[in-house]
């Protein structure tokens, strides 16, 4: 079964498209709009970016 990886672009580091990247990715339910389900590998990014509200990049 082929995975769907989502990975942030131009990140801190480079992620591998495999459940063991070192940024240590969480495996979530993807809902498509059809009602299909998939399961994801979302990949955090490691620069903060989330933490960064309101921030200017
Ligand atoms: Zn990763």
């Amino acid at each position: 079964m082929a995975e769907i990886h989502v990975t942030p672009k131009d990140d801190l580091i480079t992620h591998e498209d495999s459940g063991f990247c070192v940024c240590g990715p969480r495996l979530d339910l993807i809902r498509h709009p059809s009602g299909a389900t998939k399961w994801a590998y979302i990949h955090p990014s490691l620069d903060n970016r989330e933490n960064q509200q309101g921030g200017r990049t």
